[in-house]
């Protein structure tokens, strides 16, 4: 039988058996954002279709072929679900004035959409948790995001990960060195495949991170960025990486790193996995100084990074997630037993325990069934006997012991194994 309707392709959902893996991970974020000083904001999943477009850049793959966009059919407005998250922080920032006289340390965490073919750890709705420091010059906050990244995987125990790191100088020092690269590229357009040529003039850094096998010699043999920054950004470089050695993390320098979107400059990063044998990057960042002016603000400096949840999710190790075992498990026989456990289910909860009260009025086994199946660490049993001598039976589910206590003294009697 088919169904008659099912999700959209590349979305999906998160089922009542996965949940608790992202409970776990959005508490950890959560402490982990107060533990480096970010605030939150959470904006619209709307935006205007332009902010894409000027800030992210034409010749991206963003936005050539992966936004949601679409007319609003009743004011004609051009909208887009977002694809990423900085350009819409930004443009809060400077709605609502933020950024005046002032420097700010944002995160978020929220659904992003890209019009991509879906396979593992890629999605049309996928989430990603982003931090943004504006109005910082670095290299000091380049490196505080890399070690304050660092330390959450730490957290979460991974391995096989590898950070790369690069430079992609200032936006005047990329463009002497676009026409160099150029240049080169022309001389080699034999071996440009489609998507090379393609980009060759629109965006010809991206072309030396094609993964096509027949083209990796003319990447690699391509004149090197680095040979033509300037002092300053030699200098922001290096800073950077003599902090990171300081800190005593280690890196692996990827000249052809050079990040999907067009607003980046100087520092640039990405944490690579390679638990499933090819590399998979799941969280990438970098520093976009021109990135405020271009949306009409006074120029700023700015760096973020944004990690990919889906991607994170998939290599976090289930075992290290607390197993939930507090629940209480209201069990009774009887309508007057059931109402009874709603009075008892309610004095527990306002005492703080988390009680579930079965309601499916089966036999008293089916009932102690569904709470093992459910992990209860107690039971509570209520018969129409107990009820009339003002008593609870409450059997433990670890030693599965059970004591008939006094209703009264139910809360103190659960509470001292929960302390
Ligand atoms: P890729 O090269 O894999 O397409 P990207 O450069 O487009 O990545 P970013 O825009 O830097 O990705 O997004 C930051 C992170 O968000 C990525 O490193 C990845 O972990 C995650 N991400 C990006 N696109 C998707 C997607 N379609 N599904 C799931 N996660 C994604
Ligand atoms: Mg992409």
């Amino acid at each position: 039988m088919s169904l008659k309707y099912q999700s959209i392709k590349g979305m999906k959902d998160v089922l009542p058996s996965e949940s608790p893996k992202w409970i776990f991970f959005e508490k950890i974020i959560v402490d982990w954002m107060r533990k480096y000083g970010y605030e939150q904001i959470r904006t619209p999943i709307l935006e205007n279709t332009n902010l894409f477009i000027r800030s992210i850049g034409e010749a991206t793959d963003i936005v050539e072929k992966e936004m949601y966009s679409f007319v609003d059919s009743l004011n004609k407005d051009a909208l887009t679900l977002r694809p990423e998250g900085t350009v819409a922080c930004l443009r809060a920032c400077l709605e609502n004035n933020l950024l005046y006289n002032s420097t700010q340390r944002l995160w978020y965490m929220g659904p992003m959409f890209r019009h991509e073919k879906p396979q593992k750890g890629r999605y049309r709705q996928f989430t990603q948790v982003g931090v943004e420091a504006l109005g910082l010059e670095g290299p000091d906050i380049d490196a505080e995001m890399i070690s304050m990244t660092k330390e959450l995987w730490d957290q979460f125990g991974f391995k096989n990960i590898e950070l790369q790191v690069n430079t992609l100088g200032t936006i005047v020092e990329r463009s002497n060195y676009r026409s160099v690269l150029i240049k080169y590229l022309e001389d080699n357009i034999d071996v440009l495949d489609e998507d090379g040529r393609r980009r060759l003039y629109s965006n010809p850094l991206r072309v030396l991170d094609s993964k096509n096998e027949s083209m990796q010699d003319v990447c690699n043999n391509a004149p090197k960025l680095i040979e033509f920054l300037g002092k300053d950004s030699l200098s922001h470089y290096q800073k950077w990486l003599n902090i990171l050695e300081k800190l005593n993390i280690s890196y692996v320098e990827n000249t052809r790193l050079v990040r999907g979107l067009d607003y980046y400059n100087n520092s640039v990063f990405e944490w690579v996995s390679y638990d499933s044998g090819s590399p998979l990057t799941f969280c990438a960042g970098g520093r976009y100084n021109g990135l405020i002016e271009e949306l009409g603000g006074e120029p700023k400096p700015g760096i973020g990074f944004a990690m990919g949840v889906e991607r994170v999710l998939d290599m976090l190790d289930t075992k290290i997630i607390p197993k939930n075992s507090d629940l209480i498990y209201i069990i009774h026989l009887g309508e007057k037993a059931t109402e009874c456990g709603l009075l008892v289910s309610q004095k527990l909860r306002y005492a703080g325990f988390n009680v579930k009260q079965d309601f499916e009025h089966t036999s008293i086994k089916s009932q102690l069934k569904r709470a093992d199946k459910q992990n209860a660490r107690f039971c509570i049993i209520i018969g129409e006997n107990e009820i009339l001598l003002n008593k609870v039976k409450v059997k433990d589910m670890h030693s599965r012991n059970e004591s008939i206590i006094d209703l009264d003294k139910l809360v103190d009697f659960l509470m001292f194994y929960f302390k």
